[in-house]
């Protein structure tokens, strides 16, 4: 999920409606820089205008919160696509004058939300109700997050860290996407890669095969290369994406993430910001990450003792002698899967092509919530990315999805979803979010088919929300709980019920075998110590990080991995491609477990059958239609009739 301008969220997406005319929604084209610049200067016109038009209402009983969702909306018209454009547009000038425009924006937001006037109107507001009750305490928040009660000074340093980050974030994931970086292997060090990965790329003048360090390309490598010095050369590179540069960046960010916190009188940013959160703190956070570990330290243990095992057969040296490195882990894996289970993850590929993985992700969302996805005339911003109307099964129109599955040069290099446009009932306006991918042209593993289905599930959230007002609407919910209803379908992948739809969208493809699934459902269990531990240990980098005392990313990093089973590598830096923390995760990482523990309760509803419609319309009711405009907790107590609970959570990481 991506939540760009997190902090200031709320606002930063900041429209007046269209009326309520239920048309698909048109993804603005831009051919140049010139025409981006054009429509950032009428937008900050615009905001200008609806913000002096808030601070001459009434100082009692107006409509601020419908003003604010409209300047929000307006927000929306134009930085939601160049949000999107700056990670996914072909041309360079286009993504770099997106970049500036946020930038722009940015500072006008952070000036509007230390707007006494409209600070002081918004705190009489008029509210009807619980749902804007809660928007005008949030929008409060933002507004005191800001600095509106800071003394002058205050107020006016606040604006410079704000604009100062807005722009490190930017850096930080610029240099990572727009890498060039490659490593060269002959064919034969490449053994036990699968050729599609490599078959097509340049080659250099000694005729060895250049690969980048896109995922789709350098994770087959690191898996599944034979020769482990070709294991160690590409994650070596991947350790170092981003570069010196980058960690210096992420350095300054901590530092004035530090800085901002302690405006507020907080000691740590983690402190600052995870009040807003359901855990409410960062020792609450610390203290579930604990519980965490001690379900799964053991395990760990036991993970690697089995992959010390399976290196030294492959290696046929002795256990004592054998270490199993970081360019191991998912190497042997990956070896004992194949050889415990007989999973192939390569072996699905031909089952999950991508159009037909695309389709039948759609028909996992008819079935559980009786909505269709009607492909659209319309041209996109590349040739590769198509759009779709969304329709509940009355024919009525929800919104519209664009997507965008291929890796092609400088696009945005992981699985993400955009949901950058969001639905008001009260203004009519219908959401818009954009998909974007980068999988194989031959076709899906089943671990790519559940990253599919996952962030698809965050599609859903925005393109099933009816909130009041778009300010809340769709994923603009709590960060630690945003993962959530994403998370929960990952698991559907490995139902052999919910894969037969594979054949609903595509009558002549062969069906995966069940056997194969029932075997990988198996596997997904080991090493699963291992994974959550690695987990952790970001989550909790993260948070030190974000803590009393700002270290430097590398030093921290290095001494955390470093007591790790596995240590760590003189020489990589991966701090500074964890584009998380540049972004809106700052703080926030903990929250992929966190909200793991609340998807893994939310799945008790459907135990029975995971295609239930039944379950699948209260679900669609109760939590994806309300987003952000109901707290988290009552959303969850309201869908399972009872408060949520960590059972499911830790009975999961019991599984063998
Ligand atoms: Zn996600």
């Amino acid at each position: 999920m991506r939540t760009p301008l997190l902090l200031f969220y709320l606002v930063a997406t900041l429209g007046l409606a269209r009326g309520a005319a239920a048309q698909t929604y048109d993804f603005p084209r831009y051919a140049d820089a010139a025409a981006v610049r054009a429509d950032c200067d009428r937008l900050l016109v615009d905001l200008k205008r609806q913000a002096r038009a808030i601070e001459a209402l009434p100082e009692q009983g107006a409509d601020v919160l419908a003003a604010l969702d409209a300047m929000a909306q307006r927000s929306e018209d134009t930085l939601g696509p160049f949000d999107l454009y700056s990670s996914v547009h072909p041309v360079k000038a286009v993504r770099d004058a997106a970049d500036a425009c946020n930038l722009a924006a940015q500072r006008f937001t952070t000036a509007f939300l230390q707007n006494d006037k409209v600070y002081r109107r918004l705190k009489q507001a008029a509210v009807a109700d619980d749902i804007d009750r809660r928007l005008q305490r949030e929008q409060l928040d933002a507004f005191e997050d800001s600095g509106v009660a800071l003394p002058p000074e205050g107020r006016a340093r606040a604006q410079r860290l704000n604009a100062q980050m807005a722009k490190l974030s930017q850096d930080f994931e610029r240099r990572v996407r727009e890498s060039r970086d490659t490593v060269a292997f002959t064919e034969a060090e490449l053994e036990g890669v699968p050729p599609d990965v490599w078959r097509r790329a340049k080659r250099d003048a000694q005729g060895r095969v250049r690969l980048g360090l896109d995922y789709p390309t350098a994770d087959p490598v690191i898996e599944r290369a034979l020769r482990e010095p070709t294991r160690e050369r590409m994650w070596r590179a991947t350790m170092r994406l981003g570069g010196a540069a980058n960690l210096a960046t992420l350095q300054r960010l901590a530092e004035l993430r530090h800085d901002y916190a302690q405006l507020f009188g907080f000691d740590s940013y983690a402190d600052f910001v995870t009040r807003r959160r359901m855990v409410k703190s960062a020792a609450e956070a610390g203290a579930f990450l604990d519980s965490v570990a001690d379900a799964v330290g053991a395990r760990e243990r036991a993970d690697l003792a089995v992959l010390r095992e399976a290196k030294a057969k492959l290696t046929g040296r002795p256990q004592a002698e054998t270490a199993v490195r970081r360019w191991d882990v998912a190497f042997l894996t990956e070896q004992v899967r194949q050889e415990r289970y007989a999973v192939d993850q390569e072996a699905f590929r031909r089952y999950f092509a991508p159009q037909h993985s695309l389709a039948f992700v759609f028909a996992v969302a008819q079935r559980m919530f009786g909505v269709r996805f009607e492909p659209l005339a319309q041209p996109l911003w590349h040739a590769e990315a198509h759009a779709y109307a969304v329709r509940d099964a009355d024919g009525r129109l929800l919104g519209t999805l664009a997507v965008d599955l291929f890796p092609r040069q400088d696009k945005y290099n992981h699985a993400a979803v955009w949901s950058f446009r969001n639905v008001s009932t009260k203004s009519g306006r219908l959401p818009a979010a954009a998909l974007v991918t980068n999988f194989d042209r031959q076709g899906l593993t089943l671990g790519e088919l559940e990253t599919l289905l996952h962030e698809f599930g965050h599609a859903l959230h925005a393109l099933l929300s009816s909130t009041r007002y778009a300010i809340p609407g769709g994923t603009n919910v709590q960060l630690d709980f945003v993962e959530a209803p994403s998370q929960m379908l990952e698991e559907w992948v490995y139902d052999p019920a919910v894969l037969a739809l594979f054949q609903l969208v595509c009558a002549e493809c062969a069906p995966v075998p069940r056997e194969m699934i029932e075997r990988a459902s198996r596997a997904r269990h080991f090493a699963k110590g291992v994974m959550f531990s690695r987990q952790l240990l970001y989550a909790r980098f993260d948070l030190a990080l974000h803590g009393r005392r700002v270290e430097p990313p590398q030093a921290l990093w290095a001494r955390m991995e470093g007591a790790t089973p596995t240590g760590t590598v003189a020489g990589t830096m991966f701090p500074a491609s964890f584009g998380h923390l540049a972004s809106g995760y700052g703080a926030g990482y903990y929250g992929y477990l966190w909200s793991l523990a609340v998807a893994e309760d939310l799945r008790t509803a459907f135990a029975a059958d995971r295609l239930d419609a039944t379950v699948g319309r209260r679900y669609r009711d109760t939590v994806l239609a309300h987003g952000g405009e109901i707290a988290p907790e009552e959303l969850v107590r309201r869908f399972l009739g009872r408060p949520g609970s960590r059972d499911a959570f830790f009975r999961s990481l019991a599984i063998e």
